[in-house]
């Protein structure tokens, strides 16, 4: 075997050139074993933000990931096993309402999460956000939650794909995060190590997602779907809507009681709908429901009925959090500090702009600079408007939620510049669900 010369694999990358698998595989490995350093590492990611990655290069990191961690066997849990992951946005709580769902209808649900990643906030931090919850649980754990409760809500173990999460705080380190083949391997070591049957990808488009077009958006939707399905993985993509924050709450604690609420039959309207809708998929997708559409309407009676909820207040409770706050959102921890935000002018919402309040979160202390930052989840913002409304001077555009008085007045300014209010023209923005990628 030819020794392995990490400047000459990044050269080669940098010129565009395909890698064979065992030079990937040398790299990777030695990035893991410390005989690449970071610095070589974050000049190869760069090569591969502007050079892109080849399928046979992609299908070799993947298998890298995978190899670096364990691949759990799940062959003992009984029925259908679905996870949904989304690529991340603004406001995106809508795995805390998926989960629950998918379960009480008959799905397993054996969830493996991120943190917050760049402007987006993540699923472990906000079930963190509620009081005692626990995501870190051992592989022996995890299997006994899903089996009582029917899902598990967890973050990524010392075990599961560990090169992912050194590649993924050095990409959020290092602004090499939008990428299609990063981003593929990044999502598929973990879920496919969930030892899935099916899972659902929704792929967010628009200013506040990591791939903001969607072109990008489908081909990213496309190289994920195609690869867990070589791997055995009934898998379907939604393209979703991220030109504007799902639903009303952005910021980890706010986000959960949003989720909360939503689960209870409030709303929002944004995130109940794309909340059914895949739901509709995954059943669809472990064989329980003839379409996606008569899964929706399963999913709407569950959520209708109230016993999802139940179901949530379970997992809280054995994983180790205050299961009261599920049914009483108000209960979630809150901080110290609110401050409505009033309109400056009247006229109609012409925009909302979810990296602003994404980035606005970062600010207020509830999101992550670096991956080792510890975060505040009570800080936020909960909008009053969306695009479309008619809005008057002094009218609430919006509360922020902040650990101090400084803090909070330099976010009124965020929230005043990220809700942009004019004569008209404002509600056109994309549909929830753009395209759908069937699972072929
Ligand atoms: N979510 C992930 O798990 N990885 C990414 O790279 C982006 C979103």
């Amino acid at each position: 075997m030819t020794p392995l010369v990490p400047p000459r694999i990044i050269e080669k990358k940098r010129q565009g050139e395909v890698l064979s698998r065992e030079e990937l595989e040398a790299f990777f490995l030695g990035f893991l074993e410390g005989s690449v350093p970071d610095y070589q590492m974050a000049a190869f990611l760069m090569a591969v933000y502007f050079r892109g990655m080849a399928d046979i290069e992609v299908e070799a990191l993947l298998g890298v990931m995978l190899a670096s961690g364990t691949v759990l066997d799940l062959s003992d849990v009984s029925g259908p096993k679905v996870d949904k992951h989304s690529t991340g946005g603004v406001g995106d709580k809508t795995s805390l309402v998926v989960a629950p769902l998918a379960a009480e209808l008959g799905l397993k649900v054996p969830m493996m999460s991120g943190r917050g990643l760049g402007h987006t906030t993540g699923t472990v931090d906000k079930l963190e956000a509620i009081p005692g919850f626990r995501t870190r649980l051992d592989v022996a754990e995890f299997r006994a939650v899903l089996r009582e409760v029917g899902l598990v809500m967890v973050g990524q173990t010392e075990e599961i794909a560990p090169l992912d999460r050194r590649l993924y705080a050095l990409r959020d380190a290092t602004a090499t995060v939008p990428s299609i083949p990063l981003i593929a391997t990044s999502i598929l070591s973990k879920k496919l190590a969930e030892d899935l049957d099916g899972l659902i990808l929704d792929v967010k488009v628009g200013e506040g997602a990591f791939l903001t077009g969607v072109e990008d958006a489908r081909k990213l939707a496309l190289t994920m779907t195609a690869m867990a399905r070589s791997r055995g993985v009934r898998a379907a993509a939604l393209l979703t809507a991220m030109d504007v924050p799902l639903g009303l709450a952005i910021g980890n604690g706010l986000e959960t009681a949003e989720a909360f609420r939503c689960l209870a039959g409030l709303g929002p309207p944004d995130l109940e709908s794309l909340s059914l809708a895949l739901v509709g998929e995954m059943l669809f997708l472990g064989g329980m429901e003839p379409s996606p559409a008569s899964g929706v309407d399963k999913a709407r009676e569950a959520l209708r009925s109230g016993r999802a909820l139940e179901r949530m207040a379970r997992l809280v409770a054995r994983q180790g959090g205050d299961p009261r706050v599920v049914e009483e959102p108000d209960r979630m921890p809150p901080a110290p500090v609110r401050l409505v935000v009033e309109a400056q002018a009247e006229g109609v919402v012409t925009k909302v702009h979810p990296r602003l309040l994404g980035e606005g979160v970062i600010e207020l202390g509830g999101g992550r600079r670096r991956m080792e930052d510890t975060i505040d989840p009570r800080v936020g913002f909960v909008l009053a408007v969306r695009p479309g409304d008619r809005v008057e001077v002094g009218q609430p555009l919006g509360v922020v939620h902040a650990a101090d008085e400084g803090a909070a007045s330099r976010a009124r300014r965020r929230l005043l510049d990220a809700v942009e209010v004019g004569k008209g023209g404002g509600g056109h923005g994309l549909p929830l669900v753009l395209e759908r990628i069937p699972p072929g």
